[in-house]
């Protein structure tokens, strides 16, 4: 039986075993996949003794997966300096991010958002923002506008995202001179502590959309705000989270799977959930 998991922490949580043994059961694969807790200082010590052929990555270990294959990790993994997604590879590891692809598939094709030429939002400056910033780039969007609360990490990030003309860090304060935008991305896990940093209603209007990653309760406060705000799309992480472990599942075994399912009966457990 093949073995995979997901680390990070918390896990107990967790969506992804749920999920890929869906995907498994649809391919005709027989595997376990299992949610192991670690965190950056035991990591790479459970991994090892796990005996996995591949692992997906959450909160709070992308970096560490990431260093963990930086001789092999993917274009997609370098660019976001963060990998969510490990394949043996003989004693060692390749990595990938499949999250900027998984985000970006839920919008254009579940969603029907076209992102060419819009100009875009990403609120946070962490993992999952930097997994999904090349994906938006390479998707065409016009300009990609970073704020966070410490400045310096989006600045770091767009250095690294080597797009000075489009790419623009900003810090939170500095929200209410930015005008509208065709897009609005919470990557912030701030309302896992229950507080939504202050936006200004200008940023969005009627031709605006929004995405929280995250789903169930952690998104409430953010979609609320872009309701209140006039977005006509008001979306959570739930599709994203579905997508880039389809995306992880054909790196490990060389099928897509089919995801639509998957996420239906997702969507209507969905109440309650908070974790990915
Ligand atoms: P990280 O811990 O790497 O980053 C957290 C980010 O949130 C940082 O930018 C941090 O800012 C910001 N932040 C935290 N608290 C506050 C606050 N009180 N006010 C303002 N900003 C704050 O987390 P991840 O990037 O990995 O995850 C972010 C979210 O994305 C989580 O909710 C996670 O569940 C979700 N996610 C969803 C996925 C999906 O498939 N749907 C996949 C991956 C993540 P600072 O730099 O200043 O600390």
């Amino acid at each position: 039986m093949q073995r995979y998991a997901v680390f990070g922490s918390p896990i107990g949580h967790s969506q992804s075993p749920r999920i890929h043994a869906a995907f498994a059961k649809q391919c005709g694969i027989a595997m376990n996949y299992d949610a192991i807790e670690a965190g950056h200082a035991d990591f790479a010590a459970k991994l090892a003794a796990s005996g996995v052929r591949g692992a997906n990555v959450t909160l709070p270990l992308k970096e560490d997966a990431f260093a963990l294959c930086m001789g092999n990790a993917s274009t997609r993994a370098q660019r976001a300096g963060a990998a969510n997604t490990l394949i043996r590879d003989g004693d060692s590891w390749r990595g990938d991010n499949t999250d900027g692809s998984g985000l970006v598939r839920d919008l254009t094709e579940r969603h029907g958002l076209d992102l060419r030429e819009r100009r875009v939002l990403l609120l946070g400056a962490g993992g999952a923002a930097r997994g999904v910033a090349p994906a938006l780039l390479d998707a065409g969007i016009h300009s990609l506008y970073v704020a966070n609360r410490t400045l310096a990490r989006a600045e770091a990030l767009a250095d690294a995202l080597g797009e000075p003309g489009r790419v623009h860090p900003r810090s939170l304060d500095d929200l209410a001179r930015l005008g509208e935008f065709d897009l609005l991305i919470n990557a912030t896990s701030a309302t896992r502590g229950g507080s939504l940093p202050t936006l200004p209603m200008a940023l969005a209007g009627r031709r605006s959309a929004a995405v929280d990653l995250s789903y169930g309760e952690a998104a409430v406060p953010f979609l609320a705000w872009a309701r209140a705000a006039g977005c006509t799309q008001a979306l959570d992480g739930l599709g994203m989270l579905v997508e880039q472990a389809a995306e992880s599942f054909l790196l490990w075994h060389g099928l897509r799977p089919e995801t639509e399912a998957v996420y239906a009966e997702l969507r209507a457990r969905n109440d309650g959930l908070v974790t990915a």
